[in-house]
């Protein structure tokens, strides 16, 4: 049973979950929707839509799985690069010892 009062107050539902509905609208709102299991509903719904297209549109927790695999991929980058690193320095120091031996050996520099 929709009366005038009940459509009033689902004129504001937009604003009010968008968070522009403040003080008294607000809360005679809020008391409504308490009383008024269909506006309540209705409420929910709206609610339910908005989110659901915020998070659509913020690639939010609906793709949370792909998410993760981006993660972990990126994570596997790191690492690689972190091992790739590591050698890198490995082989810089075995041919910087190995130089300065060779260098010792020859006897340019030395004592
Ligand atoms: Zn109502």
């Amino acid at each position: 049973m929709e009366n005038t009062e009940c459509r009033s107050y689902r004129k504001n539902f937009s604003r009010f979950l968008n968070g522009k509905l403040e003080g008294k609208e607000r809360r005679a709102l809020l008391k409504h929707v308490e009383e008024c299991e269909e506006c309540r509903e209705e409420l929910r719904i709206q609610y339910l839509l908005q989110e659901g297209m915020f998070r659509l549109e913020h690639g939010g927790t609906f793709d949370i799985n792909s998410d993760f695999e981006r993660m972990m991929e990126e994570m596997q980058k790191e690492s690689k690069q972190e091992i790739r690193r590591a050698w890198f320095f490995r082989v810089a120091m075995c041919v910087f010892l190995g130089v300065t031996y060779y260098f010792l050996g020859i006897g340019i520099v030395g004592y």
